[in-house]
């Protein structure tokens, strides 16, 4: 949104606000779901059901047109490549593992020269800031209706449509003082079905407010930030509320799903939770089976794990390559996430590899003397036997101290749950780390709408 419509749409009244948002997305929508979008939800449902050679030969086939394309219109990738001599019309997987990597900070420099596209007659995204600096990227229309054609065929698999009733959980901006005031958290796209919540008001005293509208608007969907998601379902099984009415599925996004959380909104929602990975630059997708795997999607692009010398591996870096980032291209793109991949033999429908988990970003990491390195993911599964911990945040300034943030339930008992935390945190990070706990009763999320897990401010690194 621009800023002159912004400054309209905070100052109208309620009932306008909401047209607004209605307008908006229809021509969001507009884009979304239209030109090549109803192609692309049938070439999906086509191809899931080919065989790994069909899938190869499909992945190759369209790894060359895409890289062609890249080096025909990205001047940055052009001169990367200037000197490799490459053939597309034959190029095979050693070829293109000799690419060279990009990483996220060079991608945000050079963003102007990797760009293949007029920003005009582009589809802008802007990334999260969790990493610190927020970046824009383009796509074209096209690509846009092909990854609106993989999430909602993937959410499809458990009974999605669209334009059924939806709550849409967001990280943008949507009220102004009024609305808060009145305990309003939400706006309406009347076109789509769509109920927008803000995610910014989720506290303990608002959650009541949050719910009563649910059971108002009765949506059979939910989507959006996963620990927004999460903290109305702990919330509203706090409160001893609960939904007067039987939603189908919830499809969190943009953040890692913890255990917890999903059993929590399993619970409270009463129904199942599918979780994806994608990336607001763009990555391929890792999406939810009907036999609960979480699979790589072979045709929304290329996936390696490589281990800390690059190398390919069962457990490291996940590196993307994506189709459909045909205006900002990512060409072996380290995303910053952990993976572990499956390597037992899976008996499923889909001929795709299995990810057995996604350990997040491994910059949200804390650093041990004794230890080294640990992600958040192993982080996460600290509070598994520990009752009562609605959320909790840990912060490092440096190597030898960890500020345990928690938002408690009255199930937690001080005594007991918090020498258990510290236990399990001990067996992760070493004896010697100093831990303090602080009792607070909420966490701030980041201007994203995003909560972090783990910030590590440490100068120093292991
Ligand atoms: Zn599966």
């Amino acid at each position: 949104m621009n800023t002159l419509y912004e400054h309209i749409y905070k100052s109208s009244p309620n009932a306008v606000a909401n047209l607004l948002v209605t307008l908006y997305n229809i021509r969001q929508f507009r884009i979304r779901h239209g030109g090549e979008y109803p192609n692309f939800r049938k070439y999906f449902e086509q191809t899931e059901n080919w065989s790994p050679k069909e899938i190869e030969n499909e992945q190759l086939k369209r790894l060359r047109y895409f890289l062609k394309h890249t080096y025909e219109h990205s001047p940055y990738y052009r001169k990367k490549w200037g000197g490799l001599n490459l053939d597309f019309d034959r190029l095979d997987w050693n070829m293109f593992r000799k690419l060279p990597l990009m990483t996220k900070e060079e991608l945000q420099k050079n963003i102007k020269d990797i760009c293949t596209i007029n920003p005009h007659s582009a589809v802008k995204f802007q990334t999260g800031g969790t990493t610190g600096v927020s970046l824009q990227v383009y796509y074209t229309p096209r690509n846009i209706q092909e990854r609106f054609a993989m999430v909602e065929h993937f959410r499809s698999r458990f009974g999605f449509k669209f334009g059924e009733r939806t709550a849409w959980f967001t990280g943008k901006d949507l009220l102004n003082q009024r609305d808060v005031s009145k305990h309003r958290y939400w706006k309406t796209d009347y076109q789509n079905k769509i109920q927008f919540y803000s995610t910014f008001y989720i506290q303990q005293k608002n959650i009541p407010y949050y719910i009563e509208n649910l059971n108002k608007y009765q949506p059979p969907f939910f989507s959006g930030i996963t620990s927004s998601l999460a903290e109305i379902a702990k919330g509203g099984l706090k409160a001893g509320l609960k939904l007067n009415y039987q939603p189908k599925a919830i499809f969190p996004t943009a953040e890692m799903l913890l255990k917890s959380d999903r059993v929590a909104m399993e619970m409270f929602y009463g129904c199942g939770v599918y979780d994806q990975y994608a990336s607001s630059e763009g990555a391929p997708f890792i999406t939810q089976c009907k036999n609960g795997h979480m699979h790589f999607e072979m045709t929304s692009g290329i996936f390696e794990v490589l281990d800390s010398k690059d190398q390919p591996s069962d457990f490291g870096e996940l590196v993307v390559t994506s189709f459909t980032t045909e205006g900002t291209p990512l060409v072996r793109y380290r995303i910053g996430d952990l993976v572990e991949l499956e390597t037992k033999k899976t008996d499923c429908y889909l001929h795709y590899p299995v990810v057995k988990k996604i350990h997040g970003r491994f910059t949200d990491c804390l650093y041990s003397r004794e230890t080294g390195k640990v992600c958040q993911g192993n982080i996460a599964n600290s509070v598994k036997h520990v009752n009562g911990v609605q959320r909790f945040q840990i912060i490092q300034n440096d190597l030898d101290a960890i500020h345990v943030q928690i938002v408690k339930t009255d199930e937690y008992r001080k005594e007991v749950d918090e020498c258990k935390l510290a236990k399990e945190l001990r067996i992760r990070l070493g004896k010697q780390i100093n831990i303090q706990f602080k009792y607070v009763p909420e966490i701030p999320k980041e201007r994203s709408g995003k909560f972090r897990l783990v910030k590590n401010y440490c100068k120093e690194t292991i």
